[in-house]
């Protein structure tokens, strides 16, 4: 929960603070203020804290972390330990790379030993809480109590501006719903627009745009797809089956320098579409009018027992050869789903084929109420690899999910969150 520290508490950060701002009346002076306590925030906030800068630390929400509660089924999948730059979506791929170097998944778990927080790896390199996600909040809350960041929740961040840009560069106003606070330094942590009840707003891009910086329009990721009507009819009453499959989203575009990668995890059917990790993770490279293309029998061969010499060309055995890899309803909609059952050699040839092609065109996703993440963000361009400053403006960071850096599901995407606030909160 936030603090309910008095504005300048005694012995505390007022007593650490060794800048002497001026500025307008009325306005309370720090060091640094960070905007937006979720993961990259409370991270930067005690990071800078424990330089001695004397941080504020606000959010609209009425308490801190609300996305990390919700995070991995309420578990938190805190961190990958396979992290790479390549996990990542940016329009500059390399972006990445000083941030995650700086703050690792080993600095991320030897906090978490630190708290004594319990963890288990699930899959494929992800760590996760043992019980309970309000471990990584009560961890953030304590380390930035023990650096004397000011936290203040309820507290709207409206607007914030440059003091006196030609007098004394580098000095920010940040106006809020609680008044007007002064610093040298301003962080924008305010993430992405994915789950809006939780708190998200597009505050980070106003912010970044009113101060010059260029925007990669923002997207909704890792996000379930929706299918066109008549997909839809055809496959969604199965909603709820699962299976694994290879999927990949198909690069059809001029633009795409290299083939989109592809995810071995399950396929979810939906009442409306697809979901399931292989689904989110595809969903972030996929773009309106492209394709989305499921392999439903990896690394198999499936069909071959109907080649054999004498073997039983039918319906009913192509079922019982699809029921080794997929369950029993989708196996039987997907040989009713073929226009033709062709038992040639040749023909049954084209449906092993199709078996490891399944291809759709999505008519959309789920959108920014169900998106995990928003892709796109402040373009990184204008923005120091190392410290996250503005190239534009001096003492204007960005973290976090705002930032034009979007990992895959896995617990990359609160590795670039700790990561690129790290790299701020050393900066600050
Ligand atoms: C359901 C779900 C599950 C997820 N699970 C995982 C997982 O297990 N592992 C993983 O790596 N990632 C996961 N993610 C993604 C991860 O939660 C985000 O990438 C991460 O929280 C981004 O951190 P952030 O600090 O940049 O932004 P946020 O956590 O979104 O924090 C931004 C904060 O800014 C505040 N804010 C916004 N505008 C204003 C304003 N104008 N004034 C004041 N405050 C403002 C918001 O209230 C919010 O608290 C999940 C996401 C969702 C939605």
């Amino acid at each position: 929960m936030c603090g309910n520290r008095s504005i300048y508490p005694t012995g505390g950060a007022s007593d650490r603070t060794r800048h002497v701002l001026r500025g307008p009346m009325n306005a309370h002076r720090y060091d640094v203020i960070v905007l937006g306590a979720g993961a990259a925030g409370m991270m930067c906030a005690f990071e800078a804290g424990r330089r001695g800068r004397r941080v504020l630390l606000l959010d609209h929400g009425e308490r801190v972390g609300r996305k990390i509660l919700i995070s991995g089924g309420g578990r938190c999948n805190f961190t990958n330990l396979h992290t790479r730059a390549e996990n990542f979506l940016s329009a500059n791929p390399h972006f990445a790379k000083s941030a995650l170097a700086r703050f690792t998944p080993a600095d991320m778990i030897a906090l978490v030993e630190k708290h004594g927080i319990r963890y288990h790896e699930k899959t494929l390199g992800q760590l996760f809480c043992d019980d309970s996600a309000q471990r990584i909040v009560a961890l953030l809350e304590r380390e930035c109590g023990d650096a004397g960041v000011e936290t203040r929740c309820g507290v709207k961040v409206i607007k914030a501006r440059q003091e006196n840009a030609a007098a004394v560069a580098s000095k920010f106003v940040v106006e809020t719903s609680a008044g007007d606070f002064a610093a040298e330094s301003v962080v924008v942590a305010t993430g992405g627009l994915s789950i809006p009840k939780m708190g998200a707003t597009s505050f980070g891009y106003e912010l970044a745009q009113q101060f010059g910086h260029a925007l990669i329009e923002p997207r909704a990721a890792l996000v379930p797809l929706v299918f066109a009507p008549e997909d839809r009819e055809r496959w969604c009453d199965l909603s709820g089956v699962s299976f694994e499959v290879v999927a990949r989203a198909e690069t059809t575009g001029k633009t795409r320098r290299k083939v989109a990668p592809e995810f071995r995890e399950k396929l979810l059917i939906t009442h409306r579409g697809v979901s399931g990790p292989a689904v989110l993770q595809v969903s972030s490279y996929w773009k309106p009018g492209e394709q989305v293309c499921f392999d439903l029998a990896p690394g198999r061969e499936v069909l071959a027992a109907l080649l054999e010499k004498n073997a039983r060309r039918d319906a009913a055995n192509l079922v019982a050869a699809l029921r080794a890899i997929l369950p029993a309803r989708m196996a039987e909609r997907w040989v009713a789903a073929q226009l033709t059952l062709d038992w040639t050699n040749a023909g049954i040839a084209r449906m092993e084929a199709a078996l490891h092609a399944w291809t759709l065109t999505p008519a959309g996703t789920e959108g920014f109420a169900k998106a995990e993440v928003t892709a796109g963000g402040i373009d990184t361009a204008e923005l120091d690899a190392r410290t996250m400053e503005s190239r534009r403006v001096p003492g204007l960071y960005f973290i976090g999910e705002v930032v034009d850096v979007t990992g895959w599901l896995g617990g990359y995407n609160f590795q670039w969150a700790w990561a690129s606030a790290v790299s701020a909160g050393q900066a600050v």
